[in-house]
């Protein structure tokens, strides 16, 4: 018989139909003389209820049942008297596939912290609050495809292992085949002949596409060697960075914007269940939230304004804030958190704190950078109006000591036929650390990667 899986089982509006179902046991008791085994397949936050009565020829079988085991059932499916399910499965037949042993079997009905169930890589998915987590995960991706899609923007891959360092910062993971104990070797010597690392953002690359082919996006792996244990921050991260030729600075924040709105939307849309579940238990009102974030306007600042928003407030911090000075966390949030409320873009920030490549303002202390700042997560989006203008571009380079040999095959897309374009990049976790309320990154990621950390 056709298997059903259980989110479709628990819709099914007709009952008394025979149908098989398959996976896991979350829990299983004998009441009197029939058993009652609470299935989980991963389709759904919620389990199928199956009773076992004893006249079947499974039943001493499943009598042995253990939490975590893995079975096939075939039955019935009739309304139930219990309260909480409207159906349940009464059990004709069955086979099991593997047993736990229960005294071994690290998932007990207590609640687990997340941190242990981090240790525990192949079970943690089989919980509650993993299997929503995956799920909305995949339902934010596929909203971000579809989002793009929808506006014409070409999904283009760019390298994984790259020879440039695209934020100038330096915190690279190099990519090497020499051993690094055995001494008197050149780069020269290595397998690509020069410095490799792996890629910090495709940006570069996007914008070689973008100045071609009008709208891309990219949506891959991305690291960073830095080394900051924060509940914001991985060593391997996912990122989304679109770029679009002829774009501003206003149309980048219009973008980035509606694209936030329609990745919630989505995921509110389809997976209400899971995101009850987080409004439930991880953040109370945070659905009532991000329907906020979703009908409203995002607040816009320059860095200047929020600046002099932060001084006059008055606020105690523990980094002082002056003109020129990077915003630390703690003053992100607080115009985001304390005094909007909402999700705020901030634009137009001190030369001397960005990359080389963002657009100069007439007052050249300024560029075109924006980022997105969201309660609760800070930063989620980072992004500029791209320097367009070839000597505005070199100038800074020079500035900044950057190598322009290097940056040679990226300097082209100044040199023939340069326009307006805009861009920014998302950090997929923090997404979906914001859709789903979860304090810390590691617990939005199928195998974190972090300092000191890398199991699995
Ligand atoms: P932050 O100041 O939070 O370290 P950043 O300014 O270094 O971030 P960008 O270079 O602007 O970040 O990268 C774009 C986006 O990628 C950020 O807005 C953020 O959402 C995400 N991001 C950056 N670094 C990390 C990281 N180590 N782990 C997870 N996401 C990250
Ligand atoms: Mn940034």
């Amino acid at each position: 018989m056709k298997r059903e899986r259980i989110k479709h089982v628990l819709s099914i509006v007709e009952t008394g139909s025979s149908i098989t179902v398959k996976g896991w046991v979350r829990t299983c008791r004998k009441v009197k003389d029939l058993i009652f085994i609470e299935i989980n397949d991963g389709s759904d936050i919620e389990s199928l209820q199956v009773v076992v009565e004893p006249k079947i020829e499974a039943y001493k079988q499943l009598a042995e049942l253990t939490t975590g085991s893995s079975l096939s059932v075939t039955g019935t499916l009739v309304e139930s008297p219990a309260a909480g399910q409207r159906v349940e499965l009464n059990a004709e037949e069955a086979e099991i596939y593997g047993l736990t042993d229960a005294s071994a079997y690290p998932l007990q009905k207590k609640r687990h912290s997340f941190e242990f169930l981090r240790e525990i890589a192949h079970l943690r998915p089989r919980t509650n609050t993993f299997g929503a987590v995956f799920r909305v995960r995949n339902s934010l991706a596929h909203a971000v495809h579809s989002f793009f899609q929808q506006r014409e923007f070409l999904y283009v891959n760019t390298p994984i292992i790259t020879a440039n360092d695209c934020e100038g910062a330096g915190e690279l993971f190099h990519v090497t085949t020499l051993d690094p104990l055995k001494q008197n070797k050149d780069y020269g010597d290595d397998f690509f002949g020069k410095k490799a690392s792996l890629t910090v953002s495709g940006q570069l690359e996007g914008e070689l596409f973008a100045t071609a082919l009008d709208r891309i996006y990219t949506f891959g792996p991305t690291f960073r060697a830095e080394n900051s244990n924060t509940s914001r921050h991985l060593a391997e991260f996912w990122m989304v960075e679109p770029e679009a030729a002829f774009n501003d600075i206003n149309d980048n924040m219009d973008l980035a914007e509606d694209f936030l709105k329609h990745i919630i939307l989505s995921v509110l849309d389809e997976c209400p269940k899971d995101m009850d579940f987080f409004d439930k238990r991880i953040k109370p009102g945070l659905i009532k939230n991000l329907e906020k974030i979703v009908s409203s306007k995002f607040e816009r600042m320059t860095y200047t304004e929020a600046v002099k928003t932060l001084i006059d407030s008055k606020e105690k911090f523990n980094f002082k804030v002056e003109w020129g000075c990077d915003l630390q966390s703690e003053h992100e949030r607080f115009l985001v958190e304390k005094k909007i409320g909402s999700p705020v873009i901030l634009t137009d920030y001190p030369r001397t704190l960005k990359p080389f490549y963002m657009y100069c303002n007439s007052d050249s202390k300024t560029v075109r950078g924006m980022d997105v700042l969201v309660p609760g997560v800070g930063e989620i989006i980072g992004g500029s109006e791209r320097e367009y203008r070839l000597d505005l571009l070199l100038d800074r380079m020079k500035e900044l000591n950057l190598n322009e040999e290097d940056y040679d095959w990226y300097i082209d897309t100044r040199r023939f036929g340069t326009v307006p374009h805009s861009g920014f990049g998302l950090g997929f976790e923090r997404a979906v650390q914001f859709v789903t309320g979860m304090e810390n990154i590691r617990d939005v990621i199928p195998f974190a990667r972090t300092p000191k950390n890398l199991k699995f």
